[in-house]
């Protein structure tokens, strides 16, 4: 197998040394396991704090060990019961080539015929469930909402968009960092109106994407978003909190927002999750948006890098704002 390992913690934004590239043998599964060849592998956000050796809801990587991360592969030998060769399965041995696995750790995926394996990763994987349980579990969306997501882009924003257009949002707004996401959000995506925040203060942009305020505020962001929201929110407005990737690579404490009292007097819901605590949602959450794949109602886009030894530029590129929809490298 050929594998990704953390050479160095990233002091800010990773670099090319961080990471190392080596050589494993991995032998012939035992009673009970699984060799898997890797197809894609995912390229997440979260992977960032796993970089640092701080506590978090996922344990710090180990520095000369090889990380761990979403992967869809092929089963290439079976020595356990319930899997055989050639089956597609969904495991966390990621950042390689090629998985070793208990049999348990896989779950084999009864793929859609329509979509690519990279899919399961994606729009019908994590990123997609954290998109629908956090806008109508978390954010408790309603029908008319004026909804703001921001990453909105990205593959759990352009999800969170397309899911309050299909459920009868009355307003979706959304924030990304160039110009063709933004047309790409308001002319395939169907995204009432979009800005794109490197254009000035996002507080201004936001009002006046949002001259009546905003309902819902799907956060990916933090920092100066998060405050733009507070400013924009009507009564009675919820923010699911789901990430702050503004300050992933910060080495300074944020500035922003420095307006969460007004949470108090709009009397605000912001509520912060992870989406596995709304796994119990998966199989309701694969049936309504794979429904709304195969009739077209929903896009979803990729970002595919090819290659194990791309994979460190693909996540700095996911840092970057490289990727419109999903980032994942094909092996
Ligand atoms: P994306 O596909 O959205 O990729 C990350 C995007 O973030 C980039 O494309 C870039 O787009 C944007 N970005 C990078 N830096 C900044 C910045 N300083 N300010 C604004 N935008 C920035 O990733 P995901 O869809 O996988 O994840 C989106 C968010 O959801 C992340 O914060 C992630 O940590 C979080 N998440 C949380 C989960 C949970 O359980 N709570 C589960 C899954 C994801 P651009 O060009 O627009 O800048």
């Amino acid at each position: 197998s050929r594998e990704i390992q953390l050479a160095a913690r990233p002091q800010g934004a990773p670099k090319d040394s961080d990471f190392a590239l080596v050589d494993r043998e991995l032998g012939q599964p035992r009673q009970g396991e699984v060799l898997v060849r890797n197809l894609f592998l995912s390229v997440d956000p979260y992977m960032r704090g796993r970089m640092n050796d701080v506590k978090s809801y996922t344990p710090p990587f180990a520095l000369n060990e090889t990380m761990t991360g979403g992967a869809v592969g092929e089963v290439i030998a079976s020595g356990a019961d319930g899997l055989s060769v050639g089956d597609l399965v969904l495991h966390d041995q990621g950042w390689r080539t090629h998985a070793l696995l208990p049999a348990k750790a896989a779950r084999k995926v009864d793929a859609m015929q329509s979509v690519s394996p990279s899919a399961y990763l994606g729009i019908l994987g994590m990123p997609g469930l954290t998109a629908y349980a956090g806008l109508l579990d978390v954010a408790a969306f309603k029908q008319d909402d004026v909804v703001f997501v921001s990453g909105a882009a990205g593959a759990v924003g352009s999800a969170v968009g397309q899911i309050a257009r299909l459920k009868g949002a009355g307003r979706v707004i959304g924030s990304a960092g160039s110009a063709d996401k933004v047309s790409h959000l308001t002319g395939t995506l169907g995204f009432d109106a979009a800005f794109n925040y490197k254009d000035g203060s996002v507080t201004k942009l936001l009002r006046e994407a949002a001259p009546d305020g905003i309902d819902v505020y799907f956060d990916n962001v933090g920092g100066d978003h998060l405050e733009a929201a507070l400013f924009a929110f009507n009564t009675f407005g919820r923010a699911a909190l789901c990430g702050a990737i503004s300050q992933y690579n910060a080495t300074e404490a944020p500035s922003a927002p420095r307006n969460l009292a007004l949470a108090i007097g709009k009397q605000l819901t912001l509520k912060g999750f992870i989406v596995g605590t709304y796994s119990h949602r998966y199989a309701q959450f694969v049936q309504e948006v794979g429904g709304w794949i195969a009739s077209g109602e929903l896009q979803y886009d990729e970002t595919v890098v090819e290659g194990i030894d791309h994979m460190p530029g693909a996540f700095m590129g996911l840092l970057d704002g490289q990727n419109t929809g999903k980032m994942v490298v094909r092996l």
